[in-house]
């Protein structure tokens, strides 16, 4: 480690607003000894819980342990925001330096002795305590925390147990970075007019843009591996030899030969989690994850892929049938590879609904989505959002929104950090620098939102697809529901919900954007300032059920090999022959494919919270569909009462009540799976694809 500098900016007071860190001081060199001190004084304050001469309570014990480690809960959520957000060669190496220390001290953490005896004590005795629910459900938590972290193993097998958390902590750090590496590695230079063939202005912007962004030649344009960029290339490009070579190179990530290949990694992962499994008394990782979570077993969640799975392939098969169709209307023999399905997709598209995505783009401008957006949480929560131009974030790309309540009071701050770049991660994420607390004093909610829209040539705004504006709302459900948390404990805050629950509020959020009377108010073209035509509006709409076939195809097929290889008991030795053997099982049509191939899927293996859990969205999607209908059947997207309910039981709850109980408080009954198969235009079986 180097040497602790004399004032180490992680260590000093935080006084930028909120709380935040003075970015501008802070070095990659100033983590590892600023994580080694928090992690130092985290375990003084266990071993002050543990010493106590008074019996175990609730307060000196339980709430005790939700105060504990706030230092090193803020400098790390600082580290992970900065290497998936703004990273360097420098913050990855800190970030593979600090993986196995963090591993290693969450597990003293979890597994202290005499602090997990005097949680026990409480816990044993939880009825006769009079605890509020709240209580109670802390409790539970950090009691469940606990024992998953293998507090109740016996001191032999605890050791091993922590060496398995560090090594896997190392690994899915790789795995990221490798991926992060292939994708920056990537760019498809479009050379001669030749090249250029179908595509949209917006696109050739976006593509010069990211050739500025990567110090290339004046005019140069690149395709990168970016979603906002390689999929309209995809859907767009004329050339089919460029969009296989495209193609090849984004699902090809993590899985090439050399130094960032993730094949080894990924075989590691899945041995040493079904050595947790095992020590959980589990049969393989994919029990032993489901038992935490909503769905409890695989058999539920295996029971709801495949209803839809079933109703989906056909679908997608129609789909095909008509993209074949077309492709011979223009003339072109053979087979539909999954590098031509968009390119044809939106031909069909575009010729039965009359809807062009560079048509539809100039009415989606960033900022008018944005304003979007926060009009929609202001006419459901009565919250407001103030630009903060003064608090400077890690990049000056980031803007600071400042959020107040219904009473008008400061509630929590809000960053968006929009566009893409070679040093951010790829996709779109909510997270956070502190969640809402009542226990470590009043801490208001520093949430975080990261897209990777293509930005906007110099002089004109940023155009959204309507994909994009439906992640942007996406994310912003998750931003909510970690701003408008009301709980008192820290462990129970915002999005710290069991992760089959996490995707309802962020899900639910983007059935606004499709409301006709928020698109006539805010989607307006940025030149002319007209609003959407309706007409548009209302083909858009019936619109959305194209591709719906491809869509659940590829995410469940996903979702499906998932559960698959969690339900192996960690003995896969070649993963891209386990991939195309479980495909085959599945009977995955090859056009269509996996929406993230192993060696890139990073829901699964950058992290541990979605792995056998890549389900969840379909499984919230259940919840969210359901949910709106509340609205629907109350005739009023911003009904007052239902949106009451909502905030209170869901978005403002964290995880202080059980997801169950907490749906059935805001619906009056459990989910029903009608308003999904609807809402995919899956829910009449055989009927013709529209
Ligand atoms: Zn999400």
């Amino acid at each position: 480690m180097p040497e602790t500098p004399v004032t180490n900016p992680l260590l000093t007071e935080w006084t930028a607003p909120f709380g935040l860190p003075d970015f501008a001081a802070v070095q990659p060199g100033h983590f590892l000894p600023a994580l080694k001190e928090a992690m130092r004084r985290h375990l003084a304050e266990l071993d002050d819980i543990a010493s106590q001469d008074a019996p175990p309570d609730f307060d000196n014990t339980v709430a005790a342990l939700d105060r504990a480690g706030a230092l090193l809960y803020r400098i790390d959520a600082v580290l992970n925001n900065l290497t998936a957000s703004n990273t360097s060669a420098e913050l990855q190496a800190v970030q593979r330096e600090a993986a196995a220390p963090l591993a290693a001290h969450d597990s003293a953490v979890k597994m202290h002795p005499l602090v997990f005896a005097r949680l026990e004590a409480v816990f044993g005795q939880r009825q006769q305590l009079g605890l509020t629910a709240e209580q109670q459900r802390l409790l539970e938590r950090l009691h469940t925390d606990a024992v998953r972290a293998g507090a109740q193993l016996p001191p032999p097998q605890q050791v091993v147990y922590a060496q398995v958390m560090q090594e896997l902590a190392q690994l899915s750090t790789r795995f990221a970075q490798n991926v992060l590496a292939d994708e920056a590695d990537y760019q498809l230079l479009l050379q001669g007019p030749a090249d250029l063939a179908g595509l949209p202005g917006f696109l050739l912007a976006a593509a010069r843009q990211a050739a500025v962004e990567r110090g290339l030649p004046d005019g140069a344009l690149a395709i990168t591996l970016n979603r906002s960029l390689i999929e309209p290339f995809l859907t767009f490009s004329e050339r089919r030899d460029l969009r296989e070579a495209a193609w090849r190179a984004w699902v090809g990530r993590g899985e090439r030969a050399g130094p960032t290949d993730n094949r080894e990694v990924v075989r590691r992962i899945l041995q040493l989690r079904q050595q947790l499994a095992v020590a959980h008394g589990a049969a393989c990782y994919a029990d032993h994850a489901l038992t935490d979570s909503m769905a409890e077993r695989q058999s539920a969640v295996r029971e709801l892929l495949d209803e839809v799975w079933r109703r989906a392939l056909p679908a997608a098969e129609r789909e095909r049938q008509a993209l074949l169709a077309m492709m011979r209307s223009h003339g072109q023999k053979g087979e539909l590879a999954a590098w031509d399905w968009r390119y044809w997709s939106e031909k069909v598209r575009k010729a039965r609904y009359d809807i062009d995505a560079a048509e539809v783009k100039p009415y989606l401008s960033l900022d008018r989505m944005v304003e979007a957006m926060f009009d929609c949480a202001r006419r459901l929560f009565g919250v407001r959002f103030e630009r903060r131009p003064d608090v400077q974030a890690y990049h000056p790309d980031v803007v600071a929104w400042e959020m107040f309540d219904i009473a008008g009071q400061s509630a929590g701050l809000f960053l968006q950090d929009n566009f893409a770049r070679q040093a951010k991660r790829s996709g779109a994420w909510m997270s956070d620098f502190n969640f809402q607390s009542l226990n470590r004093g009043v801490t208001r909610p520093v949430i975080v939102n990261n897209n990777n829209f293509a930005k906007g040539a110099a002089g004109e705004p940023t155009l959204l697809s309507f994909d994009d504006a439906q992640t942007l709302f996406h994310e912003f459900g998750h931003g909510l529901h970690g701003l408008l948390s009301r709980v008192g404990y820290h462990r129970l805050s915002g999005t710290q919900v069991l992760r089959d629950f996490v995707e309802l509020p962020s899900q639910l959020f983007e059935h606004w954007l499709s409301q006709p009377d928020v698109l006539r108010q805010h989607a307006r073209h940025w030149q002319t300032g007209e609003p959407i035509p309706m007409n548009l509006v209302a083909r858009l709409k019936a619109a959305e059920r194209w591709g719906q076939g491809y869509e659940t195809v590829s995410y469940c097929g996903s979702a499906l090999v998932d559960l698959d290889i969690h339900a192996r008991h960690g003995d896969v030795t070649d993963i891209t022959r386990f991939e195309t053997e479980a495909l085959a099982r599945l009977g995955m049509p090859a056009a269509v494919g996996m929406r993230h191939r192993l060696c890139h899927f990073q829901h699964l293996f950058a992290g541990s919270s979605y792995a056998s859990g890549y389900y969840v969205y379909l499984w919230a999607e259940v919840l969210d569909a359901d949910a709106f209908d509340a609205f629907v059947e109350a005739g009023d997207p911003f009904d007052k009462k239902v949106a009451q309910r909502l905030l209170s039981h869901i978005y403002a709850a964290g995880d202080s009540v059980a997801p169950q109980t907490a749906y059935t408080s805001f619906r009056g009954r459990l989910p029903k799976l009608g308003p999904l198969l609807a809402k995919r235009g899956l829910a009449e079986e055989g009927l013709p694809a529209a």
